[in-house]
């Protein structure tokens, strides 16, 4: 592999595969796989990841907002393209390029129908989101005679799924509360069939949930983090590999006297000499002002590197007292070793923050291998 001159943010079409394919043998063969690939595919690059997984015969597509998923009908991605949390502002684009608007409400309900008739649909395809306990996004089961009410006889719709979401599907120590949700789903469903004259598939499992909870995969199942490389557990993570490596250089090596100060605002007085590396990345590239002050440590020729003082917009230290390396070495920020999921732990977030906040001035590079 070629070594990194600047800071990149390599994709690795090969782990995507790789991560598919697992998540796919977790399943029965029958279920369908929807990609969520809302926010940028979590930080790497959407059309790429969703061209990929659409070569790959994924079922369904997902993104958060019609926005992002009109970045994919102008790619060329053909794929049914769920849209999780669309608004008002945007239903006549989001008929325009036939994204499928998962509908949470009943103000949503109604303005959607409105758009949808102004547009002379015919069946459009939408999903009905209840709500089973994550107290976010979507109906209650008592709305169920409500949609059937507004969706019977309605020519311009057709409902196609009904979703919910679960609060903690990674936590097992919340397992009893995610049955519930389980059961409610369920009890949803089954009022859902009394009563709308259309029979919709079912979907609940997001990641997690397809590693905890294989037994509720219904028809379909959401994967965002697992596609990445993130099981939200170790034994999973084994298995997956990360789609996004973090890699930069070493700009400057300096040696420093002890009793000086490191950084903005002086934040740390070194109490031996130390020497340290300058990277070319920073908190406007997404490494946040908390993995500062040694809370995550880089990689250099294999070893630890933790971010010594404050954050810089553009620049971060690290110290590499210990390390063998030279300006212009490679440095791993996070990759297959030092997860983004260990990286961001150490300040007490998670692999879906730091993955998302990779900011656009980091250039992506596609492995397709
Ligand atoms: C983001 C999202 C997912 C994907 O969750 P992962 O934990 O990344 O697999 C699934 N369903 C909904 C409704 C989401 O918002």
């Amino acid at each position: 592999m070629v070594k990194a001159t600047e800071t990149v943010l390599e994709i690795d079409l090969g782990a995507l595969e790789h991560n598919f394919r697992y998540l796919k043998g977790r399943l029965n063969p029958e279920t369908r796989f929807l990609g969520v690939v809302k926010a940028f595919a979590y930080g790497s690059d959407s059309v790429t990841i969703a061209k990929k997984l659409e070569t790959l015969g994924v079922d369904y597509l997902a993104v958060a907002y019609v926005k992002e998923g009109v970045v994919l009908r102008d790619a060329g991605i053909r794929t049914p393209i769920l849209v999780l949390h669309p608004l008002p502002v945007s239903f006549d684009e989001m008929i325009e390029r036939c994204l499928e608007p998962s509908l949470y409400s009943r103000k949503i309900l109604l303005e959607f129908i409105s758009a949808a008739q102004k547009q002379g649909q015919h069946k459009y395809p939408v999903h009905l989101k209840f709500n089973t306990g994550l107290n976010r996004l979507g109906f209650s089961i008592e709305d169920v005679t409500y949609l059937a009410e507004k969706l019977n006889g309605e020519k311009a719709l057709k409902v196609v799924s009904i979703l919910s979401h679960l609060a903690a599907s990674e936590d097992l120590d919340e397992k009893a509360f995610t049955q519930t949700q389980i059961k409610s789903f369920e009890n949803i469903a089954s009022e859902v069939d009394k009563n709308l004259d259309t029979k919709p598939f079912r979907h609940l499992l997001n990641t997690s949930g397809i590693i905890n909870y294989p037994e509720s995969q219904y028809d379909m199942v959401r994967s965002g983090i697992g596609l990445y490389g993130f099981g939200n557990e170790a034994k999973i993570d084994a298995q997956l590999r990360p789609v996004a490596i973090l890699k930069t250089v070493i700009s400057q090596i300096h040696t420093i006297a002890s009793g000086e100060s490191i950084g903005y605002n002086r934040a740390l007085i070194t109490q031996s000499p130390k020497v340290t590396a300058t990277l070319p990345i920073g908190h406007a590239d997404g490494i946040g002002r908390q993995y500062g002050n040694e809370k995550a440590y880089v990689t250099i020729m294999g070893k630890k590197a933790p971010i010594i003082g404050n954050v810089c917009m553009d620049m971060i230290m690290v110290d590499i007292t210990d390390i063998n390396c030279h300006e212009g070495d490679e440095v791993i920020v996070f990759g297959e070793k030092h997860s983004a999921d260990s990286f961001a732990r150490g300040a007490k977030t998670i692999s879906y923050e730091l993955l998302t906040g990779i900011s656009k001035r980091v250039k992506r590079k596609i492995i397709a291998e």
